[in-house]
């Protein structure tokens, strides 16, 4: 099951990477960038060190008993939480959502499925098979054992094989050879590109296994892959912006860049670039041509704790996460340089045109900041730019939302195109 470039970039899509559907960048960087994704989505370098060889027997066993193995795989973040409590759902409700096709959700059942291993495990279940529905290719997964990093850390030591039935097998009669009599088979239905992420996760981690381990397996899986995983979580926004940045050509990065003499906006090497790009590009580029780009000024809602505090209740303690905090300091930036659209919506809770604020975010609520009308703590005098952008939001939805262009230009600064607004509103 080889990776072609299309799921490449389905999958660092899903991981919430973004490049623009006809990026030049080679395989290989391709390739790269979603290594270092997995590798970040599991927080490999803190959790045992990305150069350390794994040694399962240096760490104690995983006390399952008195620690679900399905409770100590649970990873979120703070952008997800928020997410989660803004739509008024746990992350255990969101999470339960069964079994998506859809390709943008795929590392989010990829973490179902590691889930669904910790559940299993901690009723004695220890042999799965990965398939699809239509029964064409499918992985066998045996759980050896469970180990403690730390007491928040669980190391989950496999072996698998991928598996496919010929003209003369079917799937099932391919795959009950390598399973002992009377071993209980947990089936878990994925989509094709699901069974390529998890083996791309497996493969890439089982380099990390020290040659030095060498545990016992039956006869039959002498030719299984012996790999290890970690718990997953969204990626953070520091690993997002690491991820995401790209300061030059829009579509295959490279350093020396000019504009687009259209709207000024994007920046590519040069003619082949920009070509291959016009087709996404057009739509954008128009709107935005002869645009004043504006610069404001915006500060962080000091709420993100309070939001995440909503479902501290003691009954809502054990769906608790471990919670990777971005709440310090300035908003990560996951858009480096790049324009990306942003939502301005008005204060709904209003008291008082003293009070007056727009709440700003962009789609991946990478940041939600808020700038206020007469003034923030930075003490920038933005009143003129205001009054401009709220007689835009007068002609936006209902008169309290619009998208508008922007592009970070500081850590607490925006540059927004206020005049041109995109041909149709997103809707997110
Ligand atoms: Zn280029
Ligand atoms: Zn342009």
């Amino acid at each position: 099951m080889d990776l072609t470039r299309s799921d490449i970039l389905a999958l660092l899509g899903c991981l919430k990477i973004a490049l623009p559907k006809e990026t030049t960048l080679s395989e290989g960087a391709l390739k790269k960038r979603l290594s270092q994704a997995l590798d970040a989505a599991q927080s490999f370098d803190k959790v045992i060190g990305l150069s350390t060889p794994i040694k399962p027997l240096d760490y104690g066993t995983w006390p399952s008993s008195s620690q679900p193995l399905s409770e100590a795989l649970r990873r979120g973040n703070l952008m997800e939480a928020t997410q989660n409590s803004m739509m008024g759902l746990t992350q255990e409700q969101r999470g339960m959502i069964p079994n998506s096709t859809k390709e943008e959700d795929t590392f989010t059942e990829l973490r179902q499925i590691l889930l669904n291993f910790g559940h299993r495990y901690d009723a004695g279940g220890r042999v799965f098979v990965l398939q699809d529905t239509q029964q064409e290719s499918a992985i066998i997964v045996r759980l050896l054992d469970v180990r403690a990093i730390d007491d928040k850390s669980p190391l989950l030591v496999l072996l698998y094989k991928p598996v496919k039935p010929t003209p003369a097998k079917r799937l099932y009669d391919v795959i009950s050879p390598f399973i002992a009599p009377s071993t209980a088979i947990i089936s878990v239905s994925t989509t094709e590109l699901e069974r390529k992420m998890f083996l791309k996760l497996v493969s890439q981690n089982a380099k990390h296994v020290s040659s030095s381990y060498k545990p016992q397996r039956s006869p039959t899986e002498s030719d299984f892959t012996l790999s290890v995983m970690l718990p997953l979580g969204p990626l953070n926004m520091h690993d997002l912006g690491k991820l995401n940045s790209n300061f030059g050509c829009e579509l295959c990065g490279k350093r020396e860049a000019s504009k687009c003499t259209g709207c000024f906006s994007v920046v590519y090497c040069g003619k082949e670039c920009q070509t291959a790009d016009w087709k996404d590009h057009k739509k954008t580029c128009k709107t935005l041509k002869g645009g004043t780009w504006l610069t404001i000024h915006f500060e962080r809602p000091p709420g993100f704790s309070t939001i995440m505090n909503r479902y501290d209740s003691p009954r809502e303690q054990s769906l608790r996460t471990t919670v990777q905090s971005d709440a310090d300091g300035p908003p990560p930036n996951i858009h480096s340089n790049k324009i990306f659209l942003v939502k301005m919506q008005s204060s709904l809770t209003l008291t008082s045109d003293a009070d007056a604020q727009m709440l700003i975010y962009d789609r991946q609520r990478s940041f939600q900041a808020y700038w206020k009308k007469y003034g923030g703590s930075s003490g920038h005098d933005d009143f003129e730019v205001y009054r401009k952008a709220e007689r835009e939001i007068a002609g936006g939805w209902q008169g309290i939302k619009m998208y508008r262009w922007a592009r970070r230009v500081g850590d607490y600064e925006l540059s927004v195109c206020f005049d041109r607004a995109p041909g149709t509103d997103p809707v997110w």
